[in-house]
Order: C-alpha cells, then sequence, then structure tokens
C-alpha cells in the first residue's frame, strides 16, 4: 500500500529543486509536478511503506496507507519527526486517537564523528573494513 500526498498540506516544499521527499526516498519514487507545486508518487506499485518520506514531510502532507496487519481500514498511523524525537499519531477506528513520543538521538544534531577514534578509517583505498582499521593484512600468497 503506497503513500499518498494531501494536496492541500504539500507546499512543494516551497519551490525547492529537490524536495524533501524526493530527497529522500530509497527508491526515487516521489515526484514534484512542477505546475500545481505538488508532489506525487510517480510508481505506487514501487513503494514500500519505509515511511522515510512521511517522516521527512515538513508540511505533514504524505499519509501511508499502511497494510491492515498493522492498521485496519479507517485507522491510520502518522508520524511526525523533529531532531530529537519522532512524534506518532495513532487513529484508531472507533474515532480514539493516541499520540506516542519517543527520542530518536542521544547527541545534538551534526556532533557525531562518523570515523570515531578508528586509526585509518576513512582512507577509501584501504582494503580492510571499518572495524579491522587496526589490523595488519596478511600478505597475500604468491
Ligand atoms: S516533502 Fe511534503 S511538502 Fe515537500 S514536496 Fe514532498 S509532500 Fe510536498
Ligand atoms: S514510503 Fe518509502 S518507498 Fe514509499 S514513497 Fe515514501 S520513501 Fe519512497
Amino acid at each position: 500500500m503506497p503513500t499518498f500526498v494531501w494536496n492541500d498540506k504539500c507546499d512543494g516544499c516551497k519551490g525547492g529543486e529537490v524536495t524533501a521527499c524526493m530527497y529522500i526516498c530509497p527508491n526515487d519514487l516521489m515526484k514534484l509536478d512542477t505546475t500545481r507545486m505538488k508532489a506525487y508518487n510517480q510508481e505506487p506499485d514501487q513503494c514500500w511503506e519505509c515511511q522515510c518520506c512521511a517522516k521527512a514531510c515538513p508540511q505533514q502532507a504524505i499519509e501511508v496507507r499502511a497494510f491492515q496487519d498493522w492498521v485496519p481500514m479507517g485507522g491510520a498511523a502518522i508520524p511526525l519527526r523533529t531532531d530529537t524525537a519522532i512524534m506518532w499519531t495513532i487513529k484508531f477506528r472507533d474515532g480514539e486517537v493516541k499520540r506516542f513520543k519517543f527520542p530518536v538521538r542521544t547527541t545534538p544534531v551534526g556532533s557525531i564523528d562518523p570515523y570515531g577514534n578508528k586509526p585509518g578509517a576513512g582512507d577509501i583505498n584501504d582494503q580492510r573494513l571499518f572495524t579491522e582499521a587496526g589490523k595488519t593484512l596478511p600478505t597475500p600468497a604468491a
């Protein structure tokens, strides 16, 4: 069950060349209709409901028609992500609404050093794996 875009909420990411949903979709499915400045899922049958676009959309304009085993017909599960947390709004079929907020990180945004203290890591020509950075490679057989 693919994503769909609420046209009344989508603002085309204010005219940016690559919208948040286009940038984040691992399957390159989201597209911007530049005439209407509204995004849409150009190949719904290829969508694997990863929810990345729904979480990234700054307008909360994208919803996923999730599978019935976790969101029965008439219900909805809508994420809202900030830098530090994600909040899920769960709408039940009887009209009840519950919200759950979870932290998504423990460090300030932009503070992570991806190479940490791994010596040699980051050298793209080094044949060792990232976690092998401290090891000596065996000499190849002649
Ligand atoms: S991220 Fe949201 S607001 Fe931006 S173009 Fe996509 S659907 Fe529209
Ligand atoms: S749910 Fe995932 S695969 Fe589907 S359109 Fe959004 S980002 Fe792409």
